[in-house]
């Protein structure tokens, strides 16, 4: 074996090599990390991709935990239909308006023409509709709080693993209820379950909003938005909770009668939550050497890395260690007992972003200890076997904190308050702005700049005679403007 090989450095330079650093070229670095840390592969249809064991472990990680909160919440888990006829989807108007132009068309079934063209779902509001309509009757069926995971379809002319893509899994949750102040407290409810799941389980911290007028939802009447920065300072929209009011119930005629025997209306909610979520893990936590993964969503949270496997001492204590990880702590943990070198192990799980390595080779063994080495700092740490458990523990929560504390930092560094007109030019990250949210203005900034309303932060009243720097009239909120994927 060749000394390099041992000590695995120049080995370990090789596959690193190979990603493009994220100064030098960040969409290049994106892709690289996406393919290298084997969470997508392309298929052979534009914009469909495939989600390979490590990439969709992360989803199921993501979905167990989700899954878990909205259940506490009360919310019962239903499947709907891939198909929509087009009469249906065509019932809300500004609904269709919006979702036409990226609709996926079935128009033959075997060989004969189908007499009414089915849409492949680019989103389920109609189907719970119409189901809504035939369930509902009195206020003693209310409220109906549905989600369902599955997949949808949307042709995008352009596509980014994760970010942008033709068909991609998500959440979508449906709820109706008998007035609008408890369908409006619902939608909060689920923005802020959104906003504890990405800082405290993806250690992202994120700005909470609404949406303009023109950046809202199709058909709804408020859209709140979930919102994070990214390493290269432009915006990833990454969850929504929306308020639909009666819309969708008016042209669906979902009515109940009420406890005075009146009938009404029901007030009604949407929200999701997509794979897009994984997107933004990667770019708030991401380093030069490949992911950087939260610990609640790493499929691998612990990797034992035995040096010397045909030392016996060595690889009996890594099955040892391994026990009280997975067994005790109740970590996702494996050994790698593989025929690879210790470096390219040390790269390659530096490069899946595996929160915690541990090292063992014969002469931690004489010493009785181990090394623990964490990815979002790299630092190293000398373990005694018999503190191993509670340092692990520790850990944990550490790097939680760091990669939290860490993003938080990246998000203040990339927010400024608007000075003038230059900083659309200068500045990448989010602005903050004295804004009259007039759509022409917005439209104009838009067109511009490439700036986009990202939304209309809550608790952040502006003074009363503050102007949109923009346009010159009255400023009725702060508003946070970005680049977005
Ligand atoms: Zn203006």
């Amino acid at each position: 074996m060749r000394l390099e090989n041992i000590f695995g450095g120049i080995v370990m330079g090789k596959l690193v090599k190979n990603i493009t650093s994220i100064l030098e070229d960040f969409s290049k670095w994106y892709t690289d990390v996406v393919i290298k840390a084997e969470l997508i592969d392309y298929s052979t249809v534009r914009g469909c991709n495939i989600l390979r064991p490590y990439g969709y472990a992360i989803w199921e990680n993501i979905v167990s935990i989700l899954d878990k909160e909205f259940k506490n919440l009360g919310v019962e888990n239903v499947s709907m239909p891939i198909f929509i006829p087009e009469s249906l989807l065509q019932k809300e108007k500004e609904h269709i308006k919006g979702f036409a132009p990226e609709v996926a068309w079935v128009t033959l079934g075997g060989n004969e023409e189908l007499s009414e063209k089915l849409c492949v779902r680019p989103t389920s509001e109609v189907l719970f509709c119409s189901h809504f309509q035939k369930i509902v009757n009195s206020w003693r069926d209310l409220p109906k709080l549905y989600n369902q995971w599955c997949s949808v379809v949307r042709w995008e002319k352009t596509s980014r693993p994760f970010l942008r893509s033709v068909e991609f899994h998500w959440q979508e949750g449906h709820t109706i209820h008998e007035n609008s102040q408890e369908a409006k407290n619902f939608t909060l409810k689920i923005l802020n379950l959104y906003k504890d799941f990405f800082e405290n389980i993806l250690c992202i911290p994120v700005i909470l909003g609404q949406k303009t007028e023109s950046e809202k939802f199709a058909g709804a009447e408020i859209t709140y938005t979930v919102e994070c920065i990214m390493k290269d300072g432009k915006a990833l929209q990454s969850a929504t909770s929306h308020y639909f009011g009666n819309n969708f119930s008016k042209a669906f005629d979902i009515k109940f009668s009420n406890k005075n025997n009146k009938e009404e209306l029901v007030h009604q909610t949407s929200w999701g939550l997509s794979t897009r979520v994984i997107a933004s893990i990667i770019m708030t936590h991401g380093d030069d050497d490949g992911l950087v993964l939260p610990p609640d969503i790493a499929p691998i949270q612990v990797i034992i890395i035995p040096i010397n496997l045909k030392n016996k001492l060595v690889i009996e204590k890594s099955h040892e260690i391994f026990n009280i990880i997975k067994n005790k702590l109740k970590l996702r943990c494996i050994i790698d007992e593989s025929e690879q070198t210790p470096g390219w192990k040390f790269a390659n799980y530096e490069m899946k972003g595996v929160p915690i390595r541990i090292e063992i080779g014969p002469r931690d063994i004489e010493n009785n200890q181990c090394v623990l080495v964490r990815r979002d700092n790299h630092e190293k740490i000398i373990c005694k076997f018999e503190n191993l458990s509670e340092n692990i523990e520790k850990l944990i929560l550490d790097i939680k904190n760091n990669m939290y504390k860490t993003a938080q930092k990246n998000q203040e560094n990339k927010t400024k308050i608007f000075e003038s007109e230059k900083d659309f030019e200068n500045f990448k990250g989010f602005i903050k702005m004295p804004f009259c949210e007039d759509s022409e203005c917005e439209d104009n900034i838009k067109q511009k700049y490439a700036f986009t309303t990202r939304c209309i932060p809550f608790d952040e009243k502006i003074e009363n005679n503050y102007i949109c720097p923009i346009c010159g009239k009255k400023a009725k909120n702060y508003v946070y403007f970005a680049k977005a994927y």
